[in-house]
């Protein structure tokens, strides 16, 4: 059975179709984006896992606007967090493996957002194609034709790793596995000898000095400009 051609509707991120362009992300199993944005200091990249969650401009709106509704907890000491984001936050730091220890924050949004669980080829989703400024978001609830069992409901919770160089924001959509949807990536060095404390930018609970090295003879103070009362 073929379908005709125009009845296929055309990538979301190649914009092609019947088939995909030969570098489209959709056919590379390797690709960590469809797209990516720029943040202030860095980029964002919109991965292709979460397509049908970030699809189009207005779901990338509506997921933007869940983003900002996120409270943080510093992973120090143990963080509580209420018990459906904080399960969803162990598991996930679980499948990090080593790189959890290196955790920041983890955050979990306050606010949810309502989306259509279609049975498009997410790639190809007809839904919500011809909003073209992605603002206002969609409203499902009264779409004509929007069958209301397909619509769900979907938090986020987000960890924040702190590499030597950079951070790194990793978002997940929460639809009862952990969906990723987005990597927030913004480079930043620290000076030479920073306490891990203030690396993390926990600069309260810094002691304001690091354990000495096997050839130092005292404690090395921490270089981090909170220290200094002069923060840079
Ligand atoms: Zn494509
Ligand atoms: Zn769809
Ligand atoms: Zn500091
Ligand atoms: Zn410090």
């Amino acid at each position: 059975m073929t379908r005709p051609h125009r009845a296929i509707p055309v990538c979301l991120a190649c914009r092609q179709t019947p088939e995909h362009d030969g570098l489209c992300p959709s056919t590379d199993a390797e690709a960590t984006y469809y797209l990516q944005h720029p943040l202030p200091g860095g980029h964002r990249d919109w991965t292709p896992a979460g397509i049908r969650y970030t699809g189009t401009p207005a779901r990338r709106h509506a997921v933007r606007a869940l983003m900002a509704t996120t409270v943080w907890a510093r992973m120090y000491d143990t963080p509580e967090l209420p018990m459906s984001p904080g399960l969803l936050t162990k598991h996930i730091l679980a499948e990090f493996g080593s790189t959890s220890r290196r955790t920041a924050r983890i955050g979990y949004t306050t606010d949810f957002l309502t989306t259509l669980d279609c049975s498009c080829d997410p790639w190809r989703c007809i839904h919500d194609h011809d909003n073209p400024t992605g603002d206002p978001a969609p409203d499902w609830l009264t779409g004509p034709g929007i069958d209301p069992d397909l619509l769900v409901t979907v938090t986020l919770v987000a960890v924040e790793i702190r590499w030597a160089e950079m951070w790194q924001t990793y978002w997940f959509a929460d639809t009862g596995g952990a969906v990723n949807l987005a990597i927030d990536s913004i480079p930043e060095t620290s000076p030479p000898g920073i306490s891990v404390a203030c690396h993390r930018r926990w600069c309260d609970v810094c002691p304001g000095d690091t354990k000495p090295g096997p050839r130092d003879t005292a404690r090395k103070p921490c270089p981090c400009s909170c220290h200094s009362g002069t923060r840079s």
